[in-house]
């Protein structure tokens, strides 16, 4: 008995670590069939995540079909507004998985099934889990056409491997090879930490930005600095692939101290749930100053993110008065092993009349490692635990029905929840009334709001002015492509139009002749569109009814005829 449990244990152990180990290399093929062109590489940093795959150029447009990867079985299929748009995800039978994002359509099998579906639920998003025999794909088969679906900021293919445990990874780990890159990473600028609470860099106490000089081989050296006490480096850096001018990310960074590997950060692998994390990866002041990214090559606490490896002293550099010259070395390299290089010859310098930059106290004293309640006239304030990276003093400004909480240059990780007592207003007023993040150049923007008697609370993640506000305007809804009582027997699509200014949509439906019909809704470009090779449309003469409703209720109805022959 207890040898037959070992022997599972055993066979069961090394499926898991062959999962893991070894990575079996060319299994994957490109799903275009034009060049493997790439305008976004893994691990690549982005707003509040890395990058979780590789984005394929299409030629700037949509409808290339898009094949599968490897043999498997299509068994998860999601529509969604925004995030992936129209997505696929394929099994494969060594356990992992392949994605491919911000579809236009799917295969006429793939979209049959999809188009039931939505019917049956009466809504154009749906996840569904197809079982492993329903939907078997062999590689190079076609599953999808590529398009600009979900938030893709242009026609491209997004596409991912994920492991047996749903982590995405490097996809170059598996091959692709035809992706040439014979170029080293550029690297925008270098800055320098000062860490400790008497380190200072050529006599600045805060972030520093470094002067690079170019050498003969194309890496880069700087004057030598003069420091004092526990000091670290960021880098905004970037990679251009061969035939390409899209700027990726790179993919790994290595720093050394006399020789000696002091740091390192890869981008093989992470997990969904670290992404976020990023924010704590770069330097997130200057990003939401000066919008670039600053990846640092040191560790803070609070940072579990797995993608560091052999971190010594954090990545810090400790220089103290007796020191002799030390040299700091920055190895940036992209996935083929171009590497860029920045010697930093390191000096000794003690001042002590250096000011330390003070820190602003205030009555809102927030711990990074505990929960905070704050509340003032009516408004409540609750932080999570672990929501802050580091304790914090809060700069709160409440007055009336308006809170200026903090700034959004500081990181949150996770949502806190603002209260507003509402009992002032009448019921009636009451349902009208929203939340609003309002920018330091005036807009306003929605933000999801709960209502609860007396009581209104939005769960957000990022710091700034939050304030009420109300409103009593219905969503519009305007024909793109037809007017009232038109013929429209050769058209393919009727497409309309519908936008709401203040708190955006929050549901639409459509129905011929009473019956629903099923529209595919666009944010970006605000349009709703029906298909008319859905089949559901047989009568001649026909009542189209749209309904749209924004997010505090306010409803809009759209009623036109439209005649067709069949
Ligand atoms: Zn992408």
């Amino acid at each position: 008995m207890q040898l037959k449990f070992l022997i599972f244990t055993l066979l069961f152990c090394n499926h898991l670590t062959y999962a893991q180990d070894e990575i079996p290399r060319n299994y994957f093929e490109s799903p275009l069939e034009i060049p493997l062109l790439l305008s976004g590489t893994f691990g690549e940093l982005r707003s509040n995540h890395f990058h979780a795959g590789m984005d394929i150029k299409t030629n700037g447009v949509t409808g290339l079909a898009v094949s599968a990867s490897a043999k498997g079985y299509v068994g998860r299929i999601k529509i969604q507004h925004g995030g992936y748009g129209k997505a696929l995800y394929v099994y494969h039978p060594n356990g992992y998985q392949s994605v491919y994002a911000h579809l236009d359509n799917f295969s006429p099998k793939i979209e049959a099934l999809v188009r039931k579906a939505q019917y049956k639920k009466e809504s154009y998003e749906i996840e569904l889990f197809p079982s492993a025999l329903e939907l078997k794909v062999k590689q190079g088969e076609v599953i999808g056409y590529s398009g600009n679906s979900g938030s893709s900021g242009g026609p491209h293919l997004h596409f991912e491997i994920r492991d047996f445990k749903s982590k995405p990874m490097n996809p170059f780990l598996f091959g692709f090879d035809e992706v040439k890159d014979s170029r080293k990473p550029q690297i925008f600028a270098l800055h320098a930490y000062s860490l400790g609470p008497d380190s200072h860099v050529n006599g600045s106490t805060d972030r520093l930005q470094l002067k690079l000089i170019q050498r003969q081989d194309g890496n880069y050296r700087t004057e030598p600095i003069k420091a004092f006490g526990t000091i670290g480096f960021g880098i905004d850096a970037y990679d251009i692939l061969d035939l390409t001018y899209n700027k990726n990310g790179v993919y790994s960074v290595v720093t050394k101290l006399n020789g000696k590997p002091v740091f390192e950060t890869t981008f093989d692998k992470f997990s969904f749930y670290e992404s976020r994390y990023i924010n704590r990866l770069i330097d997130f002041e200057y990003y939401a100053t000066e919008k670039r990214r600053i990846q640092k090559l040191f560790l803070e606490p609070n940072n579990p993110l797995s993608l560091y490896k052999d971190v010594y002293n954090n990545g810090t550099v400790t220089i103290q008065k007796d020191n002799l010259d030390q040299s700091f070395e920055i190895l940036v390299s992209d996935f083929m092993g171009n590497t860029r290089s920045i010697l930093i010859p390191l000096t000794t310098d003690f001042d002590e009349n250096l000011i330390q930059k003070e820190i602003k106290e205030t009555e809102y004293f927030a711990k990074a490692n505990s929960a905070s309640v704050f509340e003032e006239g009516k408004i409540d304030i609750y932080i999570p635990k672990n929501a802050l990276y580091e304790d914090i003093f809060l700069d709160i400004d409440i007055e009336g029905l308006s809170v200026k909480l903090h700034e959004p240059t500081t990181p949150l990780h996770k949502s806190m929840t603002i209260g507003f007592d509402v009992s002032q207003y009448s019921l009636e007023d009451q349902d009208k009334l929203y939340i609003a993040s309002v920018t330091s150049w005036g807009s306003k923007y929605y933000v999801s709001t709960y209502k609860k008697k007396d009581r209104l609370t939005t769960k957000v993640n990022e710091f700034g002015t939050y304030q009420l506000f109300e409103d009593n305007k219905a969503p519009t809804i305007t024909p793109k492509n037809f007017r009232d009582k038109q013929w429209v027997s050769n058209f393919r699509f009727l497409k309309l139009e519908i936008d709401d200014e203040d708190t955006g949509i929050e549901s639409y439906r459509a129905t011929v002749n009473g019956e629903f019909i099923l529209m595919e809704y666009d944010y970006k470009t605000k349009t709703l569109t029906y298909d008319f090779n859905d089949g559901k449309i047989s009568d001649t003469k026909n009542e189209l009814k749209v309904v749209v409703t924004d997010k505090v209720g306010n409803t809009a109805i759209f009623e036109a005829e439209f005649l067709r022959k069949n």
